[in-house]
């Protein structure tokens, strides 16, 4: 695979997120190959899937997305075809039930947006979790 790996595991911003989840006591599968795309972080109890997206590889549009000089042609080839996987995966787990969240490594790594990251989770968790009476630490 040369000098990038195409889809890494257990990145900086996937254990900074897992860390999070861990402290608030949330139970959490991760890389479940049973589903589509195999999502990064899988939380049954709540039918939802977070999926931690390098920016580079899924073209965010931000400053960590410079597509290579040499063999341009390449990049954008490989861009397009995870594009097009991610796409499809999505749509697969939103069929099969499950709540897809796309986070960005940018939005993750940064204290500042970190912050939002988490508003942004919380406001998709909390509501079930009134439903369930799930109490966390
Ligand atoms: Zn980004």
């Amino acid at each position: 695979m040369g000098l990038f790996q195409m889809k890494s595991k257990n990145t900086k911003p996937e254990l900074k997120i897992r860390s999070y989840l861990f402290s608030k006591g949330l139970r959490f599968k991760i890389h479940d190959n049973s589903l589509p795309g195999t999502p990064d972080i899988v939380l049954p109890r709540f039918k939802m899937i977070i999926n931690i997206n390098g920016c580079f590889w899924h073209q965010h549009g931000c400053s960590n997305c410079k597509t290579p000089n040499n063999q341009r042609d390449y990049w954008y080839e490989k861009f397009n075809e995870i594009k097009k996987k991610d796409i499809e995966n999505k749509s697969k787990l939103e069929k099969l039930g499950w709540t897809v969240i796309d986070l960005w490594e940018c939005a993750i790594m940064n204290d500042k947006s970190f912050n939002n990251v988490l508003k942004v989770l919380f406001f998709k968790i909390e509501p079930q979790e009134n439903n369930i009476k799930y109490i966390y630490a």
